[in-house]
């Protein structure tokens, strides 16, 4: 096949915005209360080469809470400061095939493992952070993601409260993990660092960008900084492969063939590794929490460029 052109990028970005834009399936997070405040026909996507360059269509400037899409970056946080051993020993690498905020998924952990991309996994990896301080763990879990996205960030406080006033299904969590020896710092607060974390304000063009950085062997495009060796970013692209999508990455793989992460907020992330990442936000999710328009788009993109992993679906 011929190489893929600048207007090839484009042409697909504004087919697979027009295609889905109308799309009215699924519904805002509602669990989180202010999720379900935001406004749920904003659809952005934007395709982010690793030499930087960005193919964008629709919403690229409002910023909504990164969620889950940011537990890959603090798993890459863990493999750049601890090694990838202990990213495998101490949290593991095994898909749940549950749901996101599973307290059946603590039960895994007695017998094998679980995966930084699922809350409890997650919240373990908070606490894994090697800081002698709150604030200290908490600069470092900020710093490393405004390192892939390529600029400051900020915390959408609003999110912030509402998430932590209702924090009792991951309260729960934390304090499991830690009755399992399997948390790291106080239960309340990795609780604290962890949803410090989900309500990282980003919008479409940073998730692209921070996705980009996975697809150039862990160096940011824009900023040239490298953020993981390159040799440890295969190993988080193979977790987020098999768990980015909870218990529809499955189904997930079998339509779109690239490792991807979602989150609540809507944003998607998807990595076509060594060539450029697909972004998208739409706040719509369906029953397993995962954005309907974003992965109706980044289905076509994949589809329609022919970059699955397992060959052109
Ligand atoms: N902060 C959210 C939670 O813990 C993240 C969930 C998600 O994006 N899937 O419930």
């Amino acid at each position: 096949a011929a190489p893929l052109t600048a207007e090839d990028y484009q042409r697909v970005v504004d087919e697979a915005y027009a295609k889905f834009k109308d799309v009215k399936d699924g519904a805002n997070a509602d669990y989180i209360p202010i999720l379900a405040t935001v406004p749920s026909e904003m659809f952005g996507i934007a395709l982010v080469t690793r030499d930087g360059k960005i193919y964008a269509a629709g919403e690229q400037k409002y910023e909504f809470s990164i969620q889950s899409v940011s537990k890959p970056f603090t798993a890459s946080l863990i493999m750049a400061e601890q090694g990838p051993k202990v990213l495998r020993e101490k949290i593991g690498v095994e898909p749940t095939g549950l749901p996101f905020n599973s307290k059946l998924a603590m039960e895994l952990y007695e017998s094998r493992s679980v995966n930084p991309l699922v809350n409890a996994g997650a919240i373990a990896a908070v606490s894994l952070v090697q800081a002698d301080s709150e604030q200290a763990r908490w600069n470092k879990v900020l710093g490393n993601i405004e390192a892939y996205a390529g600029r400051k960030l900020q915390v959408l406080e609003e999110v912030y409260d509402s998430e932590y006033e209702t924090a009792w299904s991951n309260r729960g969590i934390a304090n499991l993990l830690f009755n399992y020896g399997r948390l790291y710092s106080d239960p309340e607060e990795a609780l604290r660092v962890y949803t410090r974390q989900c309500s990282i304000g980003i919008n479409t063009r940073d998730l692209g960008i921070m996705g980009a950085t996975l697809a150039n062997e862990g160096v940011n495009p824009f900023t040239g900084k490298r953020v993981l060796d390159a040799e440890d970013v295969p190993e988080l692209l193979a977790i987020m492969a098999t768990a980015g999508f909870y218990d529809e990455s499955g189904e997930w793989m079998y339509r779109s063939g690239l490792p991807a992460k979602t989150g609540v907020g809507g944003g998607i992330v998807a990595v076509v590794p060594g060539k450029f990442a697909i972004a998208t936000f739409s706040p719509p999710l369906n029953e397993a929490g995962n954005s309907v328009r974003g992965l109706k788009a980044i289905n076509y993109i994949s589809g329609e460029l022919g970059v699955g992993l397992f060959g052109p679906n």
